[in-house]
């Protein structure tokens, strides 16, 4: 897997201060994607062990309020092996900060068994996530005045 950029303070992607991983690779290809470079898989640095330690490190000061993962798309099938083991390293770490996923994938269609983006990990990446934030960006939808996501259509998920 490959990323795009890691943000230490992101106060734009969930609540408090967080930290944000941002990963290469998405099909949903949505009209005014605002980063339409990490549609490419191979975009960015490649994820490593490195990477992973990085993240956890960065999680550590009690300021931050939890982790947010976008991309690119994180449900890709490509995606998820490494990400449910990012995730299932952080909720052992952290068990207290929330996890936050951006996903342009719908929750109640392509996440089900025989779905669009359903593999081994899809169950796994979501028993480590708190909060979810599903469906494409739609331009004619947009709405500046929403808090932590673009368009009307998107939804944000307690899981
Ligand atoms: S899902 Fe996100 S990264 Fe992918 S095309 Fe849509 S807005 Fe862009």
């Amino acid at each position: 897997m490959y990323y795009g950029t890691i943000k230490k303070y992101d106060i734009a992607n969930g609540p408090g201060v967080r930290v944000s991983l941002f990963v290469s690779g998405c099909r949903n290809h949505c009209p005014g994607c605002f980063n339409k470079e990490t549609w490419d898989f191979n975009y960015g640095m490649p994820y490593t062990k490195k990477t992973e330690e990085e993240i956890l490190k960065s999680l550590a000061p009690d300021y931050i309020e939890g982790f947010s993962l976008l991309g690119g798309e994180p449900f890709e099938p490509e995606n998820q092996e490494v990400l449910w083991q990012l995730l299932e390293c952080i909720k052992k770490q952290y068990p207290k900060k929330t996890v936050w996923c951006y996903t342009g994938y719908q929750y109640d269609q392509d996440f089900v068994e025989g779905g669009k983006i359903y593999t081994a990990y899809t169950e796994k990446m979501l028993e480590n996530i708190d909060t979810l934030v599903d469906g494409q960006f739609i331009e004619s939808q947009k709405d500046i005045t929403l808090q932590f996501r673009g368009s009307k259509n998107q939804k944000i998920i307690e899981l």
